[in-house]
């Protein structure tokens, strides 16, 4: 039961192909997981489509002055609807996007502890953002902090808790500058997720703000 969704803004850049590749991998893993955010991007495609598909259209500009939002999704309701993807039978703990980006699943991830039972793996994405998984021990906390950029957070497995909400499997939170976080994993399961973030954290406490380069995001 996923509760925290993608925004308009990722989807829309997903669909137009604008997003530094390490935000492309955690959109295309929680679509994969998430069937109200694949429609979402269906229709952002679709409109995209219909401003591109041009042989009664002079220009996009025509398209935007001529057609209401409304004539628009009218249009994409009359083109027949997706197949909704089936979801394929779990193995492991990634979904089919991140396994094939990692090359493997958990077994696969190389961990490096970063201090307090919480282990970290930086993925090669080019360098306009990074991507990396977090493991958190059951009850754990991540040390609080702010971001200067965005920060996005998928769960993969068990859940965390922060100031926020509570995130689950699926869930993605949305972190931006304002924010400022303590996520802590819950008891009893260890928390897995897949961290992006297009620009480097910044750590309240002394002893993080220490540790940040060898965390190195
Ligand atoms: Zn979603
Ligand atoms: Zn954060």
């Amino acid at each position: 039961m996923i509760r925290h969704h993608l925004n308009d803004a990722l989807l829309m850049g997903y669909s137009a192909g604008q997003l530094p590749e390490a935000f492309n991998l955690i959109v295309a893993t929680h679509i994969s997981m998430c069937d109200e955010c694949r429609a979402r991007l269906e229709s952002f495609d679709a409109v995209g489509g219909a401003l591109l598909s041009g042989a009664t259209i002079d220009a996009p500009e025509q398209v935007m002055k001529n057609d209401s939002l409304a004539q628009v999704l009218a249009r994409i309701r009359q083109a027949p609807p997706e197949m909704p993807a089936r979801s394929k039978p779990k193995r492991g703990v990634f979904p089919a996007p991140l396994r094939d980006y990692v090359g493997g699943d958990l077994d696969a991830v190389r961990w490096r502890a970063v201090g307090g039972g919480v282990r970290q793996a930086i993925l090669p994405t080019a360098r306009d953002a990074s991507a990396r998984l977090l493991f958190i021990p059951g009850g754990v906390a991540v040390p609080d902090h702010g971001h200067r950029g965005t920060e996005l957070t998928l769960v993969l497995k068990g859940a965390f808790r922060d100031e926020v909400d509570r995130f689950g499997p699926g869930d993605i939170e949305i972190a931006t500058e304002e924010l400022e976080h303590t996520p802590i994993a819950e008891p009893g399961e260890d928390c897995i997720c897949l961290v992006v973030t297009d620009a480097p954290l910044r750590f309240s406490g002394l002893v993080p703000r220490l540790l940040q380069p060898f965390l190195k995001i």
